[in-house]
């Protein structure tokens, strides 16, 4: 049995075990993709975003360029030199101030005078622009840089090897250095990098944008054209600047050629520039914050971030949340240092719960396959039990049979022979003799009548003659033929029966065999003690019906065993421990009989000790 159960075991239970948490791992690899999947589409709509922002910065900085040569060849170099500022501020909303210098570091325009906006700027950028200070400047890449390498953010250097490149150029002799990003993805940095370069999360969140610290002139070397920004007292400001394209008597139409970079300036003492306006740049920059299709906007808001992680354009504008944890983000570039365009979730739980209900649900499932399994080997494995147990009853029980069956006829054998041989002349111990034989017939008979009518019952087959009959006479009668058997064996037999009829629907030859099986079991579980007592009485509640009652003062049933002496084959008292012989049928056959009158045959301990069996069985009505 223990073997089978675990053949189960490792045959069902543990392979069932180890396919489930499979499935939970599994389980947990789909989660964990699913949410990659996501962020990857998230970190596609930033990186978008940003890009719109950029190639819409490069526009802002050409039209920057067209307009400057623009006024230059409306006022002339020289004119327009002078009163560059005011100039440019009326042609040009993004200007906040416009400015034009010499070579040498002569600031042509503004001057202080000019506005408070011209008076701040000369503050903050005229030792920079005239060369008299070395700042800190973040460049746009593309005068830094290889173009190649700025087109294509996969092939950007590392900021080690752009500070080779640089030192190459020997533009920028001092280092570049790299701050912190001031957000926190939640999923850290660009999706870019993550495919390339996991560990590159895990490099405390650095910023890719670097600041060189280098003079004016180094810097803008022999471009003609740029933006720079730079931060003064930790406001950033943007400049754009040129060189004009134009000598004064020349306008560039005619001289055919293409305004760009590498082509000759025409006047390269001068640069023209533009400080400009945040605010202004923001609102243009607005309608390209915003998720790309349609169908993310239920999901996601796209803010444009600046560098202090403060929302500057929104596109849901009533949407709050910790600024600095988006759930992707991708920095803008060095025309806007550290401003940041961020993705956050709009329901930041949606993507638990719905990972909690896929957990939920296979956890589930798994529990109810694990559950199903541990519930089917259970059963099967009980069943088995109950099958071996049956088995083993069986063989107990035709050994059990066979033995009760060898008893009786050795005896009868033996005391044939000896009153067939003539040896036995007493007249009284030839009575006796055949008394013996005559109750180890009758014994015989009882035996193997209930193992007949076992078998009939088992398979449908036993047949019952209902008919009228008093149950007082049957217990009169079975008493009668039993007493002499008893009393030979020393027990003193109690009949209590009502005087008149007490009358049942039955079979008569059935119902004496249920009495005499309890009899029969009465005096083999009897001890010293050896009393006997049968009891019919009458009761009117719950319903009319009649109980014969068998008593006695044996060994009675062992607690716990009341109702499986019922069961077939089965034996409280086993022939080796007890010594007492036995087929375990009789009262399994007196239960089926007594049911099928529609009563029933029930234990219960004597007081005093001993056992009470009660066949009780419904009346017919007078
Ligand atoms: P058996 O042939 O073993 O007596 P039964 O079906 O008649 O089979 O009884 C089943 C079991 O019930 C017995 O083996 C015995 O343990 C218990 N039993 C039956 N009658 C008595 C009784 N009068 N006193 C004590 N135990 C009894």
């Amino acid at each position: 049995m223990k073997k089978v159960a675990l053949v189960f075991v490792l045959a069902v239970f543990v392979p069932s075990l180890v396919l489930a948490w499979l499935a939970v791992r599994s389980l947990r690899d789909q989660q964990f993709l699913l949410e990659r999947q996501q962020s990857l589409l998230y970190q596609g709509v930033a990186d978008a975003a940003a890009k719109s922002i950029q190639d819409a910065l490069q526009g802002y900085e050409q039209d920057f360029t067209t307009r400057v040569n623009g006024l230059l060849r409306d006022r002339g170099v020289e004119e327009a030199a002078k009163s560059f500022d005011s100039l440019l501020r009326r042609d040009w909303p993004l200007a906040q101030v416009g400015f034009a210098l010499t070579l040498t570091g002569d600031l042509l325009s503004p001057t202080p005078f000019d506005s408070p906006e011209a008076r701040k700027f000369c503050s903050d950028n005229g030792r920079f622009l005239a060369d008299r200070e070395s700042v800190e400047v973040y460049l746009n890449p593309k005068q830094t840089l290889l173009n190649a390498a700025v087109q294509n953010p996969a092939a950007q250097p590392s900021p080690s090897v752009q500070n080779e490149s640089l030192n190459e150029n020997n533009r920028f002799p001092t280092s570049r250095s790299q701050q912190q990003r001031k957000v926190i993805p939640q999923q850290q940095s660009s999706s870019f990098q993550q495919i390339v370069s996991p560990q590159a999360d895990l490099q405390q969140n650095l910023s890719r944008i670097a600041a060189s610290e280098a003079e004016f002139r180094q810097l803008i070397g022999e471009d003609t054209e740029g933006a720079l920004a730079r931060f003064v007292d930790n406001k950033l400001n943007v400049l754009f600047w040129c060189r004009p394209l134009l000598t004064p008597s020349k306008p560039v139409a005619e001289a055919g050629k293409t305004p760009g970079k590498g082509a000759p300036p025409a006047d390269p003492q001068l640069i023209f520039g533009a400080q400009l306006s945040l605010s202004r740049l923001v609102e243009g920059l607005r309608p390209l914050v915003q998720p790309g299709e349609a169908a993310l906007r239920s999901e996601i808001c796209v803010a444009l971030l600046d560098d202090t992680a403060r929302p500057v354009a929104l596109s849901h504008s009533d949407f709050h949340a910790i600024w600095k944890r988006p759930f992707v983000a991708t920095e803008i570039g060095e025309v806007l240092p550290h401003w940041e365009v961020a993705v956050y979730l709009l329901d930041p739980a949606k993507l638990m719960r719905s990972a909690r209900v896929l957990t939920l649900t296979l956890g589930l499932l798994i529990a109810v396959l694990v559950l199903a399994i541990g519930v089917g080997s259970w059963l099967i494995v009980a069943d088995l039990s109950r099958q071996l147990t049956l088995a083993r009853q069986k063989t107990d029980f035709v050994s059990n049979v066979s033995h009760e069956l060898k008893t009786p006829l050795t005896s009868i054998r033996m005391f044939s022979e000896l009153l067939a041989e003539g040896r036995v002349t007493d007249a009284s111990k030839q009575s006796a003799y055949l008394g013996i034989i005559t109750a180890e017939t009758a014994r015989l008979t009882r035996l193997i009548n209930n193992v007949l009518d076992f078998a009939r019952i088992e398979r449908g087959e036993k047949k019952y003659n209902f008919e009228r009959c008093d149950v007082a006479t049957v217990a009169r009668e079975t008493a009668d033929s039993y007493r002499p058997h008893l009393e030979a064996n020393g027990f003193r037999f109690d009949c209590e029966l009502p005087a008149g009829p007490v009358l049942v629907r039955g079979d008569r030859d059935a119902l004496a065999q249920v009495i005499v099986n309890l009899l029969s079991n009465a005096e083999k579980y009897s001890d010293r003690r050896k009393e006997v007592a049968l009891r019919v009485t009458l009761h009117t509640a719950p319903l009319p019906h009649v109980e014969v009652k068998v008593l006695d003062r044996g060994v009675g049933v062992p607690r716990g065993r009341e109702e499986k002496i019922f069961e077939k084959f089965y034996r409280a008292h086993d022939s080796l421990n007890s010594g007492i012989q036995g087929s375990g049928l009789g009262l399994t056959l007196a239960r089926q009989i007594a049911r099928a009158h529609g009563g029933d045959v029930v234990y219960e301990p004597r007081e005093g000790g001993g056992s009470c069996f009660s066949l009780r069985l419904p009346v017919m009505a007078a």
